[in-house]
């Protein structure tokens, strides 16, 4: 793991996530206060001191450099800890052949399952099985493009047996492997770019699900990949539809390293475009 330069905090905005407890907000600042010589969380239940007594840092590292003692109330350490945890299980699913059990993972990183489950899903958007498997369809995009037949494209992208794939790909490639192998030929498909806090994202559905769906600002890529498609921009229905979804998606921890932060947007994104997850 590398240490990222801390971020200049923008005092008013922190300021606003600690008067309104955002969970959202800890770990990436602490706050500190003068009175007590106690630094917190964002989110501690503990009474709002006045803004002048109060002092933000980037780090738990920082408020003991300058002198202040961590709170035993919301315990603004363990922030940090739970954040690496997630980081270290992404690194861990990303190298894996075959996704690790949620067992498995939360045992690597020294938590119990449940709470670990509930970390993951905070930091990312998507829990450790969802994003396993993000990547997983990510891999079998790519290995059908590449490899000689649906098969070898499988076992290339770590699927076990051609049956959950087989049940992934009518929603996750928008049509059947074969159709997808022949370059999409005989399937409508609609795109449109919505924007989201993490750039433009070209979403592409079908009448059976999702034909592709990445952070890119037109549709190049997407005729490229299926050019025997019948390939148009969406209605304005569809258009609006896609565009609302992808502006409520929660915006994964920045702490992340690209690209786990980008594909557990985009898993966001398809789950609540799908309606699954
Ligand atoms: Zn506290």
């Amino acid at each position: 793991m590398t240490d990222t330069p801390p971020e200049p905090l923008d005092e008013d905005a922190a300021w606003t996530a600690f008067q309104a407890r955002d969970r959202a907000a800890d770990g990436r600042f602490v706050v500190a206060v003068k009175t007590t010589g106690i630094y917190c969380r964002p989110s501690c239940a503990a009474r709002r001191p006045r803004r002048e007594h109060v002092r933000f840092l980037n780090t738990p590292g920082a408020a003991r450099a300058a002198g202040f003692r961590a709170c035993l109330r919301c315990l603004p350490d363990d922030v940090t800890r739970d954040r690496q945890a997630v980081v270290a299980a992404i690194v861990l699913i990303d190298a894996a052949d075959v996704p690790p059990s949620l067992d498995t993972l939360a045992a690597q990183v020294g938590y119990a399952p449940h709470h670990f489950h509930r970390l993951f899903k905070r930091a990312t958007g998507v829990t450790p099985a969802a994003y396993a498997r993000a990547r997983r369809t990510a891999r079998a995009t790519q290995a059908l493009a590449a490899e000689p037949s649906i098969t070898a494209a499988l076992y290339e992208a770590g699927y076990a047996a051609p049956s959950r794939f087989y049940a992934d790909s009518d929603q996750r490639l928008g049509m059947a492997p074969g159709q997808w192998r022949r370059g999409g030929e005989g399937v409508a498909i609609a795109w449109t770019v919505a924007p989201s806090p993490m750039g433009p994202l070209l979403v592409a559905v079908t009448d059976r699900g999702l034909a592709r769906i990445a952070f890119e600002n037109d549709e190049h890529a997407l005729v490229r990949a299926l050019p025997a498609a019948d390939i148009r921009p969406a209605d304005a229905a569809t258009r609006d539809r896609i565009a609302r979804i992808v502006a409520a998606t929660d915006v994964p921890d920045p702490v992340l390293a690209e690209p786990a932060r980008r594909i557990a947007f985009i898993e966001a994104v398809s789950q609540a475009l799908l309606g699954t997850g």
